[in-house]
């Protein structure tokens, strides 16, 4: 990463993890999923409100930990609101492998989260980034050929 982007890097993430967009819980309705990142101490709590056909109506998070898990969990969110399921599930994956392998052109779709791409070389820190992204994975799990009414809101965490 060139220092031009480095820099802009860290500004994004600390202007997420000070002002982390759609911090809160939706309650009623939403599919609630935990997670925990033990290793650094960050945690998690996902409201994924499902609509109709799996969109995404709405998404919040609450949460505490390191700069980077709340900050991409804050992105993540801005992003996944209004998306369809498939959307989503693309977003996900094309997330997971900006991360995880060497992506030379990652996805416009991305937007700011294709600075996150730097915590590759850093393996503590991909356990930080994807902690949002794996609970919505499991939200995803949970709604999976399911009516929206028979989705369980129960805050179970299987880890
Ligand atoms: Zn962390």
């Amino acid at each position: 990463m060139n220092s031009e982007l480095e820099e802009l890097y860290q500004q994004v993430l600390l202007d997420h993890s000070k002002r982390p967009r759609n911090y809160g819980e939706i309650g009623e309705g939403a599919v609630r999923v935990h997670g925990d990142n033990p290793s650094c101490g960050d945690e998690i709590n996902l409201d994924v409100q499902f609509g109709e056909g799996g969109k995404v109506d709405d998404v919040k998070f609450t949460g505490q930990g390191c700069a980077i898990s709340q900050a991409s969990a804050s992105m993540m969110t801005m992003k996944l609101k209004g998306k369809s399921r498939e959307e989503a599930t693309e977003m996900l994956r094309s997330f997971q492998d900006l991360i995880m392998k060497d992506v030379a052109e990652p996805p416009r779709m991305l937007g700011d989260l294709r600075l996150m791409q730097g915590v590759r070389k850093f393996p503590q820190r991909v356990k930080c980034a994807m902690l949002a992204w794996r609970a919505f994975e499991e939200a995803l799990e949970r709604v999976k050929g399911k009516g929206q009414a028979e989705v369980s809101t129960e805050a179970d965490d299987p880890s």
